[in-house]
């Protein structure tokens, strides 16, 4: 496994796969890796020639009073990580190779980035887009994998790949999940004890939703109120959002019909989490 940590160097590679006739799939995280951001891995190795993992912390999608200084950061183990998952090259560049001085370009997705994560994160989703472009331009890659761990930020990514007719496939794979359901993610290490038992109410919120669709409920409201409930029961938890809306659109639905997403942004302490599901009733 080769780490790059220059982005002249990585288009030169990227020119030699392409010379040769290789597939690029590109898996972009902001490392701290677990087994979600390796069932990308997975899901590249499978569809394409060369796998590359970028590692850049993205400080354009973090606002002001975030946790970007303090996002957790290990080098060393991700290589381990991605080497024996297979990755054949890691893209680590530096902050000044990516925003060097000047730097005054950015994209824009508008509508799917109005609600959920959109509302309250200002500004959130036009740096994931504007990173992803970069790195889409960088790498090349004839597929990028996303997780559905952020389904907003995966839709957002393939509405751009469209829009901007990039030509590039963008999949987005399943949320990889601990033992007791909780949703893979670096920030899962901020959690106290306390509040890690208390974050497994996510997704039990989420099961026990869809346990309610399929037994017939149909009223938007009244799910979002028995999600709610669930998650008030703890103690460490603060509801940020409770959503229902449709899969495609991102926008809210007040009766559940055809493709919905249940989509959920709760701190515990003064960690944010996330967690959706998708749910289809014909
Ligand atoms: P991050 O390093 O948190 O920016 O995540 C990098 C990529 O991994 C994104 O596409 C995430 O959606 C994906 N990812 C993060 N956690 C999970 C998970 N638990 N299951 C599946 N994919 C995930």
């Amino acid at each position: 496994m080769k780490t790059i940590e220059n982005i002249s160097r990585m288009s030169t590679f990227v020119k030699m796969m392409k010379k040769e006739g290789k597939s690029i799939g590109l898996v972009p995280t902001m490392g701290y890796l677990h087994e979600g951001h390796l069932s990308l891995v997975k899901a590249a190795k499978k569809h394409t020639d060369v796998v590359v993992m970028s590692i850049f912390i993205n400080p354009l999608q973090f606002a002001p009073h975030e946790d970007l200084e303090k996002y957790p950061r290990d080098l060393k183990h991700d290589e381990e990580m991605a080497r024996t998952a297979g990755v054949d090259v890691v893209f680590y560049p530096s902050l000044k190779d990516m925003y060097p001085e000047g730097y005054a370009t950015y994209v824009t997705v508008e509508k799917l980035t109005d609600n959920l994560c959109g509302e309250s994160r200002t500004g959130h989703f036009r740096g994931v887009t504007t990173v992803v472009i970069k790195l889409f331009n960088i790498v090349k890659p004839d597929v990028a994998y996303f997780g559905q761990k952020d389904m907003q930020q995966a839709l957002t990514v393939k509405k751009m790949a469209s829009d901007l007719n990039m030509g590039i496939e963008v999949k987005m794979m399943p949320v990889v999940r601990e033992k007791d359901g909780l949703a893979m993610s670096s920030r899962n290490m901020y959690l106290n004890d306390a509040e890690r038992k208390d974050a497994a109410v996510l997704h039990q919120s989420l099961k026990n939703a869809e346990t309610l669709i399929k037994n017939g409920e149909r009223d938007a409201g009244k799910v979002m109120k028995a999600v709610e409930e669930m998650i008030r029961s703890k103690q460490s938890a603060r509801i940020e959002y409770v959503k229902l809306v449709d899969a495609r659109e991102l926008k809210d639905v007040k009766m559940i019909t055809g493709e919905i997403a249940l989509s959920v942004a709760v701190f515990f302490g003064k960690t944010r989490l996330i967690d959706n599901t998708t749910i289809t009733v014909r």
